[in-house]
């Protein structure tokens, strides 16, 4: 396991802003009976301001994975299989 700097909060933790959960940062209340009713979250702004990133919880960085080796899941896999 190595752990990379967030690419949301680039390594800031928080507060930051981060596209509004909401509305899916478009900035209207999707659930609103009325067409492009302002978000209540975001007020339209589209993003909101958070405590603590909400990928990396506040830490600044993040798990990763080797991504770009897929090869060592397998392994694990295998390992598993022959017991
Ligand atoms: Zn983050
Ligand atoms: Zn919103």
């Amino acid at each position: 396991m190595t752990t990379a700097i967030c690419n949301v909060c680039h390594g800031r933790g928080g507060p930051i802003e981060i596209e509004c959960p909401d509305c899916g940062g478009t900035g209207y209340d999707l659930a609103d009976e009325k067409p492009y009713a302002q978000c209540h979250t975001c007020y339209g702004d589209q993003t909101v301001e958070v405590e603590d990133c909400t990928a990396c919880g506040g830490t600044g960085e993040v798990d990763v994975d080797a991504d770009d080796n897929s090869n060592d899941e397998s392994d694990d896999l295998d390992d598993v299989d022959d017991q």
